[in-house]
């Protein structure tokens, strides 16, 4: 039997770039049905030191380094959908098993869903035993005051935001959106911060320059001394398919690790 993989276009591509809200809203409708969203994996892993993980379908940045791009792309290719009660059982479920502290949603974007990720936190408050990672481009809670109010009522919820890149021209650069909503994802940072919700930033700088890591530190610290001391790096993982997509689009990273030599501060 032939797969055909339809590969869906950010919409209003252009050479100012797309939309990641309007991107985010189309695929919503693609991977959340009736509250269940599409997720394409679940399972256990070293990070954070060990920690249960969803992966979910659907993200509203197209990332050049992305190593989570065949769901991202084909975000209805029959991923099957899940309940957030199913979504944290699996969770439990795994974490039981491997006597983990941490659980997290990670794949692809997932905010993009809000109603269905606030009933797993909801979920993860009620059991009590868990915290929760929500790792994010942070494009949503940026446009969205009130998410960052929805996210301060738990109590076990850790904000991670991945900036791409450490400015306007790489995020466009690394992404294809439209480099203003850059500050969407800085924005995202200052919104947690004025709710108190437990947060800090992470930022992919493969293909950044010192001075522009130093620029970035100082934006940082104007919205929240803490951020600039438990800021992030974040670097490139070479796995095949990044690096294949990164020929192409003719960008070459400054550092880069292969999947196997990863250093252990990373992890
Ligand atoms: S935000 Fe994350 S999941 Fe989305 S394209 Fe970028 S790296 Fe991939």
């Amino acid at each position: 039997m032939t797969l055909i993989i339809p590969f869906i276009e950010p919409p209003s591509c252009s050479a100012v770039g797309y939309d990641p809200i309007a991107l985010a809203e189309s695929m919503r409708k693609i991977v959340e049905r009736d509250g269940r969203r599409r997720y394409y994996r679940f399972r256990g892993g070293k990070w954070y030191g060990g920690i249960a993980t969803a992966d979910c379908v659907g993200c509203n940045l197209r990332c050049i380094f992305c190593w989570s791009n065949v769901p991202r792309d084909n975000p209805s290719m029959g991923w099957k959908f899940y309940s957030p009660e199913e979504v944290y059982s699996n969770l439990r479920r795994i974490a039981e098993r491997r006597r983990y502290r941490l659980l997290r949603i990670s794949g692809n974007e997932p905010t993009i869903c809000w109603d269905h990720l606030i009933r797993v936190l909801e979920l993860v408050e009620e059991d009590g035993r868990f915290n929760f990672i929500l790792e994010t481009n942070g494009i949503i809670i940026g446009r969205d005051r009130s998410k960052a109010e929805d996210l301060s009522r738990f109590s076990r919820v850790h904000v991670r935001v991945s900036l791409k890149g450490t400015c306007e021209e790489e995020f466009s650069l690394l992404t294809g959106a439209k480099p203003e909503a850059f500050e969407l994802q800085l924005m995202a940072l200052r919104n947690l911060a004025d709710y108190n919700v437990p947060a800090h930033p992470a930022a992919m700088l493969s293909f950044s320059s010192r001075e522009n890591i130093k620029k970035l530190i100082e934006r940082l610290k104007e919205i929240d001394e803490g951020y600039a001391a438990e800021f992030e790096e974040e670097y490139v993982f070479l796995y095949p398919h990044v690096k294949e997509r990164l020929r192409k689009a003719g960008v070459v990273p400054i550092t880069a690790y292969e999947p196997d030599k990863v250093p252990d501060e990373l992890v």
